[in-house]
């Protein structure tokens, strides 16, 4: 093998903007070192087989695997395969449970979580289960299951390494921190380092629910020196917008993001903030913080990926041209940095980047996100499964853009909040929110 590592990596959710940035780095990390093993094991899709077929033929080598998620392409799938000549060199495997199988598969060391929204929540937390280092792009997950996913890991040693730029800046910005916790963890308890994992350890955890205090105390613990952790926003296309012009937007102005090109879902998410809100919600989770150590500034340049102030009121910020090539190549590679195919910040040319504060006023999505956050327990799945309604809804015209904000509000407004829930108990309420929001929907005529 190579110094520089490598590893079999599952990529769950191929096809989409995320999936495919990952193959071009898996790509580049062969092409830099060819001593290297890195490879993509599996890659899967969900309803775009063209796509997916071409994605595996063009791998080197071939995936072992590809999932194709939607039973119903099996017919499509098999055609491409004899077409494209790939019968009996790249298996492929069907359903939703093919996607737990590749993601847990005994030969896969890295699993990247690149499914969008909800559907993406069992085979991340299997992989999470089965101990795989994991590269989360899919912030829903954390939303809909935060406590289930992390105390999953706590319990099998699985690294969560975020891939949403934002997460990542800020996991790289605390990299000192966590190497002070871990050496006054190992100077008071000389036993395997529970101060290295990203999230609590099962003690920490059972403390916090026993004293109003301990979720505080826990934080400095695992983050000496460290105040608060900055979130930054492009603000979207929308960010100087007046909410009459929200409310009349149309689905092609919701789309153009000014510096970001990433999935529909996530554009819109952008456009109402509702972005942040889940990323508010993934970062308390990720990094288990008390909501009051969240902030979120504006920052329309997208370069500053996110800051952390610590207890001297020092920040420090991780900047890098808007290109989610570099956080996922960190989330596989950490803690090694190899040279990577994003750009890099051109210093021929002025750097513009200005900071400014939120407006909570114009996006509710923000505050909304801060509460969810503070309450935790069931808050998540019913805001998660509202937006998961309502995003589509606004796309297809059937409501306002700034409905989509109002429909989260109300369904965790007629929602009674339990504080430990269990899986089953979060999935039958993703399953209420989703009626609730679609009930709400049908009232709005536009
Ligand atoms: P995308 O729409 O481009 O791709 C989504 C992927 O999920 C596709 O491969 C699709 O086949 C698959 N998929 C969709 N529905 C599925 C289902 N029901 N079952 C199984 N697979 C399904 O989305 P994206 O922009 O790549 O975003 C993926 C995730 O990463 C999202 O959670 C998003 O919030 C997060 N993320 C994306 C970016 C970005 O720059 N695109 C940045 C940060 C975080
Ligand atoms: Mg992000």
């Amino acid at each position: 093998g190579s110094v520089r590592g490598g590893g079999r990596v599952a990529i769950l959710g191929a096809t989409g903007s995320i999936g495919t940035a990952t193959l071009d780095v898996i790509r580049s990390l062969r092409q830099c070192d060819p001593e290297s093993d890195w490879r993509a094991w599996s890659i899967s899709g969900h309803s775009r087989i063209d796509s997916l077929s071409r994605l595996a033929a063009e791998s080197a080598p071939l995936p072992e695997t590809v999932v194709v998620s939607d039973e119903s392409r099996r017919a499509e799938a098999d055609t491409c395969w004899k077409n494209l000549n790939l019968q009996g060199r790249c298996r492929l495997d069907f359903g939703p449970e093919a996607l737990v199988r590749a993601a847990t598969a005994p030969e896969v060391d890295t699993v990247v979580a690149s499914i969008v929204g909800r559907a993406g929540l069992e085979s991340t937390l299997e992989a999470v289960r089965a101990g795989k280092r994991v590269g989360l792009a899919n912030k829903e997950t954390l939303v809909v299951a935060g406590p289930v996913v992390t105390q999953a890991a706590a319990e099998s040693g699985s690294e969560l390494l975020p891939i949403d730029s934002e997460h990542s800046a800020i996991y790289q910005c605390l990299a000192e921190s966590r190497h002070l916790a871990a050496r006054s963890a190992e100077s008071v308890d000389p036993r395997p380092n529970p101060a290295q994992s990203l999230s609590s350890s099962p003690a920490d955890r059972a403390d916090s629910l026993n004293s109003g205090n301990s979720a505080e105390d826990s934080f400095s613990r695992r983050f000496p020196g460290v105040r608060r952790l900055i979130l930054t926003a492009s603000g979207g296309p929308f960010r100087d917008a007046t909410t009459q012009q929200m409310r009349d937007a149309t689905p092609a102005q919701a789309l153009n993001h000014p510096t970001w090109d990433m999935g529909q879902k996530i554009t819109i998410d952008s456009a109402t903030m509702m972005n942040k809100a889940l990323e508010i919600i993934e970062a308390k989770w990720l990094f288990d913080v008390p909501a009051d150590r969240i902030e979120v500034v504006i920052h329309p340049q997208s370069i500053i990926h996110s800051l952390v102030e610590f207890e001297d009121g020092s920040v420090i910020a991780q900047l890098s041209p808007p290109d989610m090539r570099l956080p996922i190549q960190y989330a596989l590679t950490h803690p090694n940095r190899l040279p990577c195919p994003s750009p890099v910040l051109d210093r021929q040319k002025p750097w513009e980047m200005s900071l400014l504060p939120a407006d909570h006023e114009r996006f509710p999505g923000l505050s909304l996100g801060f509460e969810v956050a503070k309450v935790g327990g069931t808050a998540g799945v019913v805001v998660n499964g509202a937006n998961e309604i309502a995003v589509p809804l606004f796309l297809e015209g059937k409501i306002r853009f700034t409905d989509i904000v109002e429909l989260c509000r109300q369904t965790l407004r007629s929602h009674n909040h339990e504080s430990s829930p269990s899986l089953s108990r979060l999935l039958e309420l993703d399953a209420w929110s989703r009626e609730h929001a679609s009930g709400l929907a049908a009232k709005i005529h536009i």
